[in-house]
């Protein structure tokens, strides 16, 4: 295969911009850059975490907090913490209604419309809410760089369809970010792998990605810096997130807990999938798991029996991404083990038993998706040379012939970028319009899959049935995003679209999305600064009381009386919560206690140093 020197491709990005690379997940998401040609992943200030959760906490003001902290949140206040928004991404109603049951908060039943998380009174689709977890992201980075950056990477995984990834990317843009590319999860985990060990390796490589939400597989082959992919897949409802469910059930089940009582009680639902997991992660280290109260055990022995169902299934994957890539376990040189729950030793264990070799986890299986993310990102700036990534399309896609049968016309696990025309005709004399749907998917009849669009090829001139020469096209970008064209060859008649994700969002709504946002960002600010100046006041206020208290034999009736009229001004300003308000009473009291307090402070100065004689 011939090699492509990518600096010489991109000639429109500027070199040394900074771009960024995001690794989106459904529990944890993380942003990294490659700095100097080291990558980095950038740290919470104070926490020095490297995750952050993809959790999104709408307070009782509608402030919108993101990560740990709103991760906290969710026994409190389940109904207004929204997880696992990315498994609703791209999705209608309909889609999900039965994982529905699962959340702690409301989804909305709009047939065939995007679905939208409900809280409080207000509507939230999951391109808003992904959107702020980005924000977020490219706001840590900001700091970290103290420059603004304003262009990214986003991973998804590898089954994600047309849909989700342009969800994604709408997300991104309105999170003022420049999607340059969406990118397959574990496209990305091998391009970790192999950045710093380009030279001269040719290897064929197994990603294995156990996440929270999604499992991917995608067999890749490495030759001297050129990525291709050989195949993928995975399932999207696959994580540690059944392991959690697993050992939940097996808790109800052993202390008789009254399903109706779950359903009801959100807090308690969350409090079990949060003591769940924490039994789950100590089961990595350690051989039993006792809570703390002593409520809760689990033995390594049930533990394994509950798990080990969920990793056949993953391992059943495996198997049919190596007989879609024609190859058999002891063809692969290396297994690189992606995703928090890799760490599960039985995984590791399962994994490289059935492989035969002892999986790879050196780098740190949370971070390699990031880390990929950011050497794709740095290719892009033109940083990185000498690589160039092949992808695949999971999906195949094609159009709607006679009797509804599906008509692929780009198979699943075609290179992208791809460009694909077939030729069809007309069933019937005369006719003069021809629909064209467009689908993606696997089975033989088209309802099962998933419709893209549609569109009409017009006025196409009158011919006998048959003899019309009609070419679809389907040119598909390196994002996995797809334009079809139709053209009538005899009379030249032609029409072309972009497939819009039939539950994405239209340029109209993105504008009246990016619109709300702003106008919020400025109430949010305005809250903020508010909720700031009450706080100070109210110490302020408490430490004005306690001064009067403690000084009462300094100060003459007259001040006293003044200063609790201050006080009492700034305490109803507080009620009024009025910000300027607020900030002019508590100047006036800082104003007339200072000098006040100068006087006291001397005096006790004095008193101290008089005392310290005596002794
Ligand atoms: P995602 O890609 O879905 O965002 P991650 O790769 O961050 O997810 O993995 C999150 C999952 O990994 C969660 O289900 C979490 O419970 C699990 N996990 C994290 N650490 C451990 C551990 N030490 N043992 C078992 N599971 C773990
Ligand atoms: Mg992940």
């Amino acid at each position: 295969m011939a090699k492509i020197p990518i600096n010489m491709q991109s000639g429109e990005i500027e070199k040394k911009e900074i771009i960024i690379g995001i690794d989106l997940g459904t529990t944890n998401s993380l942003v990294a850059y490659i700095d100097n040609g080291i990558p980095a992943i950038v740290k919470d200030n104070n926490s020095q975490n490297t995750l952050v959760p993809s959790v999104i906490l709408f307070g009782e003001e509608d402030q919108i907090v993101v990560g740990d902290l709103a991760k906290s949140q969710i026994i409190l206040r389940p109904e207004r913490t929204i997880y696992s928004v990315k498994r609703l991404m791209g999705k209608s109603y309909n889609d999900v209604e039965n994982y529905e049951k699962l959340l702690s908060y409301d989804i909305i039943d709009q047939e065939n419309e995007l679905v939208k998380v409900k809280v409080g009174n207000r509507f939230y689709n999951p391109i808003e809410l992904s959107s702020e977890i980005l924000k977020y992201l490219k706001t840590r980075i900001e700091k970290h760089l103290g420059e603004s950056v304003s262009k990214a990477v986003i991973t998804v995984p590898a089954y994600f369809n047309d849909s989700q990834r342009q969800a994604t990317r709408d997300a991104g843009k309105l999170a003022g970010l420049d999607v340059l590319r969406i990118l397959n999860e574990p496209t990305a985990a091998s391009l970790a792998y192999g950045f710093g060990t380009k030279e001269d390796k040719k290897e064929t490589i197994a990603v294995y990605d156990l996440g929270g939400g999604t499992f991917d597989i995608s067999i890749l082959k490495l030759d001297h810096g050129v990525f291709d992919v050989l195949s993928t897949d995975g399932d999207t409802f696959l994580g540690g997130d059944d392991v959690d469910r697993a050992i939940i059930d097996h808790w109800i089940k052993e202390k008789g807990i009254d399903l109706s009582r779950l359903e009801e009680d959100k807090s308690l639902g969350q409090a079990l999938r949060l003591r769940a997991e924490q039994a789950k992660k100590a089961l990595s280290a350690q051989n039993e798991y006792r809570s703390d109260d002593g409520e809760y055990a689990l033995s390594h022995e049930i533990f394994h029996a509950l798990v080990q169902p969920i990793i056949q299934r993953t391992i059943d994957k495996c198997q049919s991404a190596l007989n879609e890539a024609e190859l058999k376990t002891e063809d692969i040189d290396k297994i690189i083990l992606v995703g928090g729950s890799t760490r599960m030793p039985l995984v590791k264990k399962t994994v490289s038993d059935f492989f035969g070799q002892k999986a790879y986890d050196d780098i740190n299986p949370d971070e390699v998706v990031a880390i990929g993310a950011a050497v794709q990102a740095d290719i892009l700036s033109g940083n990185t040379t000498g690589y160039l990534l092949l992808d695949v399309t999971p999906l195949s896609l094609g159009i709607e012939t006679m009797g509804g049968l599906m008509d692929t016309i780009i198979p699943r696990n075609s290179k992208v970028p791809a460009s694909v025309g077939r030729s069809y005709t007309t069933s019937v004399d005369g006719q003069k319009n021809l629909k064209v749907s467009v689908y993606q998917g696997e089975r033989e009849l088209v309802e099962n899959n998933r419709k893209l669009g549609e569109f009409i090829l017009k006025d196409i001139p009158p011919m006998p049935a048959g003899i019309p020469k009609i070419e679809v096209r389907f040119i598909l970008d390196a994002d996995g995003i797809l334009r079809v064209r139709a053209k009538e060859e005899r009379s030249g008649k032609e029409t072309e679209v972009v497939i819009k994700s039939q539950y994405g969002i239209s340029e109209e709504e993105m504008g009246k999305m990016l619109l709300d946002s702003l106008k919020h960002a400025d109430a949010d600010m305005k809250k903020k600064a508010l909720l700031e100046s009450i706080n100070e006041a109210q110490s302020i206020l408490r430490a004005g009381e306690k001064f009067v208290i403690q000084n009462k034999e300094i100060l003459s009736e007259e001040e006293i009386e003044k200063l609790n009229q201050h006080i009492l001004s700034l305490s109803s300003a507080i009620e009024s919560k009025d910000r300027n308000q607020i900030e002019s009473e508590m100047k006036s009291l800082n104003d007339y206690s200072t000098p006040l307090a100068e006087r006291a402070m001397d005096h006790n100065i004095k008193k101290a140093l008089s005392g310290k004689k005596l002794a």
